[in-house]
């Protein structure tokens, strides 16, 4: 008979954002009368931006003639793309060469895949509050997971730990849920505490187009010594609203060896084996998110999600309620008033003012107790969420 990978069994019951929507569809059910403000799901409202979509249209144009049609395309990304991305590195000063970038389908699908470079008995650290895929894609994987809390004290940030040795190490920044930013003398630490352990960093950099302070990295390859301790996963959904569409890039620089086994020459080989290549449309339409006039306008639709930010820290500002992110990232993330669990808040927000987050244990228990608003949502419901929210916080006695 068949055997299934048992590891399945070692998933939590529900994913995280699956729960909240029934919550939410149990409500309106039983409320179809009363309007539910969304904070919760980190989905943009904004569509593309004029460029993207031109390109978009050239590229279905392109499809349509014979002299400019494409069929499958290169599995590592098309070149145009490749260098668009690799020329936007070089911009900041950091040397990545074309064939160090990898387009992929999204950020989510690529944490998925990549850890196949990986073999079986590997750790992987997972810094919690943390975004549920890292963590359930390696207990998919049935790998020992080591959690490393974080907290107030350090910023949602925390340094290595010499006690807590892995091989695999997650870090996102700016972070989801927290919205903290690792600073550059932080992710140093990360990262000579890689090359010394012999451990990989998986960093994610899904929000890094919404760093405002300069001082901040953008990408670990800011860092001296990344290059051989780390992968770089990134996404075009926040950055430029293709969570429908669909794009992302991941950068595996060549000098990334161990065991004598190159990342990026096993990376090749997995990708030309394991896909097809993304869309030339959409990598077409990606393309444009690289151009001057692309960078301008998606810069534009950030400032927007930025301004909801503002309206929503107003409030929590007002209340004297702590938190970190909303500046440097598209999240809010909160203690939840008067020691209230998170899922005690979510239920008073969805019931008292129909406003919907999402609850801080979603990402890990040290998570509980806290709170996180997505800055996504359109400005008129942002708008209303922060007055009705306002009026509730009153109304307990923050
Ligand atoms: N990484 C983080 C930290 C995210 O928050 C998300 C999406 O919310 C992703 C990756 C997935 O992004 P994508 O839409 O590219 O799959």
């Amino acid at each position: 008979m068949t055997k299934p990978n048992m590891n399945y069994a070692n998933l939590k019951d529900s994913y995280l954002f699956f729960g909240i929507a029934q919550k939410v569809k149990k409500y309106s059910e039983e409320n179809p009368d009363k309007k539910i403000l969304r904070l919760g799901i980190g989905d943009v409202s904004l569509p593309l931006c004029k460029s993207v979509i031109s390109a978009l249209t050239e590229g279905v144009n392109d499809q349509a003639e014979k002299s400019s049609f494409h069929g499958y395309m290169p599995e590592c990304g098309a070149p145009f793309l490749r260098r668009a991305i690799a020329d936007f590195y070089r911009g900041r000063g950091i040397n990545v060469a074309d064939d160090e970038v990898f387009v992929s389908s999204g950020a989510s699908d690529e944490l998925g895949d990549i850890l196949d470079l990986f073999d079986k008995e590997n750790s992987a650290l997972v810094i919690e509050p943390a975004y549920p895929a890292y963590v359930d894609a390696n207990i998919i994987a049935g790998r020992k997971i080591i959690h490393l809390a974080s907290g107030i004290a350090d910023g949602f940030t925390p340094e290595p730990d010499e006690d807590r040795i892995s091989d695999i190490i997650y870090i996102c920044s700016p972070n989801n849920p927290t919205g903290a930013v690792f600073t550059r003398e932080k992710l140093k630490k990360w990262v000579d505490f890689a090359n010394k352990h012999g451990s990989v960093i998986l960093f994610d950099a899904a929000y890094e187009a919404f760093i405002e302070d300069e001082s901040v990295p953008h990408s670990i390859f800011e860092i001296d010594g990344a290059e051989t301790c780390a992968i770089e996963i990134c996404s075009l959904s926040k950055t430029a609203g293709f969570t429908g569409t669909r794009l992302g890039y991941t950068v595996i620089p060549k000098a990334l060896i161990r065991c004598g086994m190159n990342f990026n020459a096993m990376w090749v080989r997995n990708r030309t084996t394991k896909t097809n290549g993304v869309s030339y449309i959409i990598q077409k339409g990606g393309a444009a998110v690289f151009t001057e006039q692309g960078r301008k306008e998606i810069k534009e639709n950030i400032a927007y999600y930025k301004e909801n930010a503002k309206i929503l820290m107003r409030v929590l500002d007002g209340c004297g309620i702590e938190y970190t992110g909303g500046v440097n990232a598209p999240y809010i993330w909160f203690k939840c008033p008067n020691g209230m669990g998170s899922w005690e808040f979510f239920d008073l927000l969805l019931e008292k003012i129909r406003v919907v987050g999402t609850p801080g244990e979603g990402f890990g228990s040290c998570g509980d107790g806290y709170f996180r608003f997505s800055t996504f949502g359109s400005r008129e419901d942002t708008l209303e969420a922060a007055e009705r929210l306002q009026g509730l916080l009153n109304s307990i006695k923050v």
